[in-house]
């Protein structure tokens, strides 16, 4: 229960988290937010429109105007994104508001209510630098003590309305309201911004570690994973192996990159569909590609790789155009996780004698 409200309340605590340099991560969150806060500030204005018609009151219909046409300003600098821009008009013009408000009606309807919730906008909303906010902040809660002053030595007409409870319920009913509707705002940017530093981490990561072409790991993923490997204690038998496309520089000589690559992409399916998710598939080089199987022995890694390189043979591949077939040469060697580099030595070497000795074979 406790655990909830703090988790609600917390984007109170958002100038705690945020620099200066407010990074608004995602533009759209702001855009958005700030539109919300705007749609909610025109609608207390038009129904203090609708009081103010009601009773009669002619000034406060003039002020409802104005404050109206601000907020209709407000929604067009939104369009453009000047977010500070509005942060601001719209503070000045809340302030403007409530003192107006309370010289007209005196301090019992409880319009200083308004100016509580643009202070909460400014730590919930980060419409702006945070140095702008804290100092709009400090100055409209120092409005409060010199409203209060002025209208004890110049009291305004203390009009008095047949709605007067009315009022009070209704600004009370607005603060509470607003500082709600801004506390929402203030959780949901922050989930926004947490969702959109996730993906992005998740995008950084797979950009860093994966192959665009293939979806495969990449050369630095291979980094990572071997030092890893090397720290692990109990290891099992591991087998490395070194796949190269048979006469691939023909095949794109002969049908083009966009063919090569087509290939490239049908041979990283086969050899994903035919490992278990325990082994790693890792692009290496162009089109050479590391796998390292895990708990098996030479043997049985011999077999499996024998079978994939038959699946290949038996593979077409559809270009769009001329259908085309392609094989592999494939040299594997025991993986000693002491010494990960000499035993990729051995099934370059074990590849390339694969090669000489006429390719489409797994040799080692
Ligand atoms: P071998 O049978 O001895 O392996 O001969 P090969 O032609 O396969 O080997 P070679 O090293 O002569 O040529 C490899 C070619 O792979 C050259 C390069 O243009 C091509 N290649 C490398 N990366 C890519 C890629 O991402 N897409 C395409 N389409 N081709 C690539
Ligand atoms: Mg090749
Ligand atoms: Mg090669």
């Amino acid at each position: 229960m406790f655990a909830s409200i703090k988790r609600f309340l917390s984007p109170l605590f958002l100038f705690s988290d945020t620099s200066d340099q407010i990074d608004f991560e995602s533009d759209i969150s702001i855009y958005l937010l700030l539109g919300v806060a705007l749609v909610f500030a025109f609608l207390v204005h038009c129904g203090l429109l609708i009081f103010s018609l009601l009773i009669g009151f002619f000034p406060l219909r003039v002020f409802n105007g104005i404050s109206l046409a601000v907020y209709c300003v407000c929604f067009f600098h939104l369009r453009k994104k000047r977010y500070a821009f509005i942060g601001v008009l719209l503070s000045i013009e809340v302030t403007l508001y409530t003192c107006f408000s309370v010289y007209w009606f005196g301090f019992l309807n409880y319009d200083f209510f308004y100016l509580v919730i643009i202070v909460v906008m400014q730590i919930v909303i980060p419409y702006a630098a945070a140095a702008i906010r804290v100092a709009l902040g400090v100055l409209i809660c120092l409005v409060v003590p010199l409203i209060i002053v002025l209208v004890s030595y110049y009291p305004g007409p203390g009009m008095v309305n047949p709605f007067d409870f009315s009022l009070t319920c209704f600004n009370i009913a607005v603060g509470f309201v607003g500082i709600t509707v801004e506390l929402v705002i203030g959780n949901v940017i922050q989930k926004i911004i947490e969702v959109s530093r996730q993906m992005r981490m998740e995008t950084l990561q797979t950009h860093a570690y994966t192959d665009s072409l293939t979806g495969l790991y990449n050369r630095h993923y291979a980094e990572q994973y071997f030092s890893l490997l090397s720290k692990t204690a109990n290891r099992g038998t591991n087998v490395a192996a070194l796949l190269d496309i048979d006469d691939f520089k023909q095949i794109n000589d002969t049908y083009g990159h966009a063919a090569g690559d087509k290939v490239l992409v049908d041979l990283a399916y086969l050899m994903l569909s035919e490992f278990r998710k325990t082994d790693t598939v890792i692009r290496w080089g162009g089109e050479e590609f590391l796998v390292i199987l895990n708990s098996v022995t030479l043997a049985l890694a011999r077999s499996i790789l024998d079978k994939l390189r038959q699946k290949i043979a038996a593979h077409t591949v559809e270009t769009g155009g001329p259908r085309l077939n392609f094989r592999v040469t494939i040299g594997i060697a025991p993986l000693d996780t002491d010494h990960i580099e000499e035993s990729i030595a051995r099934c370059d070497e074990n590849l390339y004698r694969g090669k000489r000795n006429g390719k489409d074979q797994v040799a080692g």
